[in-house]
């Protein structure tokens, strides 16, 4: 992101304000004792600075610590503990860029299961040095021991990076949310997540946490990473809660024991719910790959027409759909005349750039429901739905015309060439194998365009030139 001075100045005072109201929102949900259960600001902020790397400048970093400071102050803590305590919360911000900040785009984003470890590792060292800074500085300030200290900032800091950071950096930009917001989703795991989690909350006991982590995974293999993530952060944080307010009943009598049993649920939590998000990563990166592959294999890369493979398949679907729908149908041949000619005159790079401009030409000329695939070599085929024989006609001729009137430069004086059209119409097909049928009778149309002289469009039943 490039921001102009002037609009630097709103989004420095945005991340202020933002850190003001995220410190306070945590210390005024933070129960009568020490800690806080949540303290989301760190991995939010964190999970910012990566998402826009131009905001961790010093002046970023000095409003993020004036803001915990003053949100602080203005709660009524004291000045002295407020300095050093959110020197910690920085150190884990700052821990949490020096170490994410550099890797590739993709591992950042958590587009791949390495992001995911990279940020497991990030989240426990961030907790590391928070805890341990913690004690170095913050001990006067805490009643607990300094290991009661030490594990509470960390399994609070590494849980919270582990549940908050995945929604902030798999987050679609609004660019591509617009694009693919309407996609519909599958109901049915997240329905099964909200019940397995309802359940273990019933049944209780330490093995409830792990209750809804099969709906989980199924939510993974379904859900983006970003939904996934989501799903993740309120399963974890409602367990934690639930853990925090026995509400599973297992927490262990002595009140040490208990703080103890507390801080291990909650990071055996976040260590549960990460698994899922792994599994989402993974399959979205297998569902891009597919669709990549798919696309690859159904489009004719030098001229962007469909392939011959995926053609026949996606024109027996519609020859299909239009016999049921009792809708006429036309089916076209073109080759170009003389093709062979022009790569040996002109070379094959030039027959090339002749094949590219051929097929965008026609498909300049094609309504949004036709078919257009390259069959092999210089010759391709259209289907045409929807469409009376008369105007089919009206259109191949079009397409002849246009491609006569189409002059080719490439290094070179300009070339003019010509294709023959064989057409057939149905005016409903009738049964599956039609389309061979369809093929081999717009072939032979296509032969008597060429035995008659080529640059004309020979229709099959009249087995005679058209124009
Ligand atoms: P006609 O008018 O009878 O159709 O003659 P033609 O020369 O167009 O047809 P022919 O089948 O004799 O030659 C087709 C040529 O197309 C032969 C082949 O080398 C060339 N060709 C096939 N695929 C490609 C390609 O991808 N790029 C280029 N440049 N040439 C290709
Ligand atoms: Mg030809
Ligand atoms: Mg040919």
């Amino acid at each position: 992101m490039v921001f102009s001075a002037r609009s630097r100045l709103w989004v420095y005072l945005a991340l202020f304000s933002l850190t003001l109201v995220l410190t306070a929102a945590g210390i005024l949900a933070r129960p009568s004792a020490t800690l806080s259960l949540f303290w989301p600001v760190n991995a939010v902020l964190a999970g910012l600075l990566l998402r826009h790397r131009r905001l961790a400048s010093p002046v970023g970093w000095c409003l993020v610590y004036l803001g915990m400071v003053l949100a602080d102050l203005a709660c009524g803590s004291a000045w002295q503990p407020t300095l050093w305590f959110n020197l910690c919360n920085l150190s884990v911000i700052l821990t949490l860029w020096l170490l994410m900040a550099r890797l590739p785009r993709s591992d950042r984003r958590l587009r791949t299961p390495h992001g995911v470890l990279c940020l497991l590792g990030a989240s426990a060292a961030a907790a590391v040095v928070a805890a341990s800074l913690a004690c170095l500085v913050a001990a006067p300030w805490f009643e607990e021991s300094v290991r009661a200290t030490w594990l509470a900032w960390f399994s609070e800091q590494f849980s919270t990076s582990v549940l908050v950071l995945p929604v902030l950096l798999s987050a679609p930009s609004p660019r591509s949310l617009l694009r693919n917001g309407g996609q519909p989703i599958g109901a049915a795991p997240l329905l099964v997540l909200l019940g397995s989690l309802g359940l273990g909350l019933a049944v209780g006991g330490p093995g409830a946490i792990a209750f809804p982590i099969a709906a989980l995974v199924w939510c993974a293999l379904n859900y983006s990473p970003f939904l996934l993530s989501l799903l993740a952060l309120g399963v974890g944080s409602t367990l934690i809660v639930a853990v925090a307010h026995n509400v599973m009943h297992f927490s262990l009598p002595q009140s040490e024991t208990a703080v103890t049993a507390l801080m291990s649920a909650r990071l055996g939590i976040a260590m549960l719910v990460l698994g899922p998000v792994v599994v989402a990563c993974v399959s979205h990166a297998n569902r891009q790959l597919l669709r990549r592959l798919e696309h690859q294999a159904a489009i004719d890369h030098l001229t962007g027409a469909l392939s011959r493979s995926a053609f026949t398949h996606q024109a027996s679907a519609l020859l299909d759909s239009c016999r049921q729908a009792g809708l006429p149908l036309t089916l076209m041949m073109l080759d170009i005349d003389h093709f062979k000619a022009i790569n040996d005159r002109h070379g094959h790079a030039v027959g090339d750039q002749v094949l590219r401009q051929f097929a965008h030409t026609v498909q300049e000329q094609l309504g949004p429901g036709a078919l257009f695939g390259r069959l092999g070599g210089e010759e391709f085929a259209i289907v045409v739905p929807n469409v009376a024989p008369q105007a089919a006609s009206f259109l191949a001729e079009r397409l002849r015309r246009a491609i006569e009137e189409l002059t080719v430069h490439e290094h070179g004086p300009a070339l003019r060439i010509s294709v023959s059209i064989g057409l057939v119409g149905r005016s409903a097909p009738s049964t599956v194998g039609d389309l061979d049928a369809l093929l081999a009778q717009a072939d032979q149309a296509l032969y008597r365009a060429k035995a008659q002289g080529r640059n004309r469009v020979v229709h099959c039943h009249a087995q005679r030139e058209v124009v």
